[in-house]
This record gives C-alpha cells, sequence and structure tokens, in this order.
C-alpha cells in the first residue's frame, strides 16, 4: 500500500528507531535529522514517517504531507537561527539521489553558490 514501510529502506529504519541519527525536530508526519555528511554548517534532512521514493510521488499521493516538509523547513531554520537557507529534493539516481525515501535537504550557515554543482 502506498506509504507503507519498507523493509530494505534506510530511512523508514530511522523512523522506526532501529538506525540511530541525531533527530533534531518530529512531528506527527515528519522526523528531522542531522545530515551524517553535512556540506553545510546546518545540513539538516526532512523526511515524512510514511515512505514515498521521492518527492514527486509524495506529492501526487499526499499534498498535504508534501507541505509539511516545506514547514519544517521553516522550523528548522528557525531553530538554527538561519536568515536563508536552502531546500533540496534530489529526485533520480542522474540528480544525486541515493537514499529512495522523500527527503529535503535543509542547507544554511553559509554563502551557497548559484548555480549548484
Ligand atoms: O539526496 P541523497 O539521496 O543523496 O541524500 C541522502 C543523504 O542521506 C546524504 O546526504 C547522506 O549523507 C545522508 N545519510 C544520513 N544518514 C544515513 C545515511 C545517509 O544522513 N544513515
Amino acid at each position: 500500500m502506498a506509504g507503507e514501510p519498507q523493509d530494505d529502506c534506510l530511512f523508514c529504519k530511522i523512523v522506526a528507531g532501529h538506525v540511530p541519527a541525531t533527530i533534531v525536530r518530529e512531528t506527527e508526519t515528519t522526523v528531522a535529522f542531522r545530515d551524517i555528511n553535512p556540506q553545510a554548517p546546518t545540513h539538516v534532512l526532512i523526511i515524512p514517517r510514511a515512505h514515498y521514493k521521492d518527492a514527486a510521488a509524495l506529492a501526487t499521493a499526499e499534498p498535504a504531507l508534501a507541505a509539511d516538509l516545506l514547514r519544517e523547513a521553516q522550523a528548522v531554520a528557525d531553530d538554527e537561527k538561519l536568515d536563508s537557507y536552502r531546500v533540496v529534493f534530489n529526485t533520480g539516481a542522474g540528480a544525486g539521489q541515493t537514499v529512495f525515501h522523500t527527503h529535503a535537504h535543509v542547507l544554511g550557515g553559509r554563502g551557497l553558490e548559484w548555480p549548484p554543482g
């Protein structure tokens, strides 16, 4: 069924508490934790508790949950006292997606180049 936990999914295991993570925020629908390989002073991943392979699949199936991720991105920025920040959804292997459970990267705390690499 859509959104159900997947046994082979690393981020479903973090949601379930079976893989450790440095969790910074939790809501009924989302979990936010620090990226283990940070690319900026603040690098937090926000994931839905429900399993969808990428942002597009999530937005199609549960648009309100997709919006939850963006609200939580602002909440992380507020917690970290960031005036500006970047939200990235790598979508597909060619764009650098390595974990196929929707996640928003929230990056901030340094100047960010445009265009990104
Ligand atoms: O967009 P992408 O799929 O590449 O992002 C996955 C992210 O998950 C990476 O930035 C990686 O460092 C992070 N990660 C993590 N904790 C893990 C495994 C991966 O924060 N246990």
